[in-house]
């Protein structure tokens, strides 16, 4: 089937639809070995030979949208120079090269989302999304009105405050509170950082929910792939 060329570029999983775009409009495509600049070209990924940059393109034959409960002591990068494990080293089974969407830190738990369809991935980090992302966050000691009510209100990060967020405490013990807390930024180590701004000292990070996605009944180490429905309302 004849699909424009930006398009059959951006499911193969290197890179955005609008990045795809660049590599035309400079040259870097080819097809049936003629270089290829109009943005409206259309090719057939099953038959036409696709290069860019000289490479061949692998057309990925499905895109796959991948729901992982990500355990502790992963790393969500492709590589590691201190040879720690990968998040990718959990999905075995999966033949498809996939990438996460963001990143959780290496001592973050929950729910991480992984494709290879680049162009679902950016729709999902552009910040004028603002999808809400649940964490729930065990805090040394107790949380004090006036803590929650700054995370709430917006703390400095960077010289810049955080949105509103919604925060409340789920569970209370003597030495810890576990807070729920929902942000729709997606800054680094944000959770972190809100916290240390208040002065809570973060004993563990659990993302629950990702948009209308939850972690569900997945055990640490597991996945799923999302329904069509889902790929759709997220995206
Ligand atoms: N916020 C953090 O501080 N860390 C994460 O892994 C995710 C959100």
């Amino acid at each position: 089937m004849q699909e424009r060329l930006q398009k059959i570029i951006s499911a193969a999983g290197i890179t955005s639809r609008r990045a795809a775009e660049e590599l035309i409009l400079k040259g870097q495509v080819t097809v049936n070995g003629n270089v290829v600049t109009e943005l409206g070209s259309k090719a057939d990924p099953a038959k036409d030979t696709i290069t860019v940059n000289g490479k061949p393109l692998q057309v990925s034959q499905k895109r796959l949208y991948i729901l992982l409960n990500k355990p502790v002591g992963y790393m969500t990068t492709l590589d590691d120079p201190e040879g720690r494990p990968l998040v990718t080293d959990l999905l075995k089974e999966v033949n498809e090269r996939v990438y996460p969407v963001g990143r959780l830190d290496y001592n973050t738990e929950g729910l991480l989302l992984l494709t290879n369809d680049g162009d679902w991935a950016n729709k999902l980090m552009h910040p004028s999304n603002e999808i809400d992302k649940e964490y729930h966050v065990r805090v040394r000691g107790k949380a004090h009105a006036s803590q929650l009510a700054q995370l709430a209100g917006g703390v400095l990060i960077d010289d810049r405050k955080t949105s509103p967020a919604t925060v409340e405490v789920i569970q209370s013990s003597e030495n810890n509170d576990w807070l729920s807390l929902t942000i729709h930024e997606g800054r680094n180590r944000q959770v972190r950082r809100m916290c240390e701004a208040v002065s809570l000292s973060v004993v563990r990070l659990k993302r629950v929910r990702y948009g209308s996605l939850s972690v569900g009944t997945l055990k640490p180490g597991e996945f799923r792939y999302l329904t069509d429905t889902e790929v759709r309302e997220l995206g």
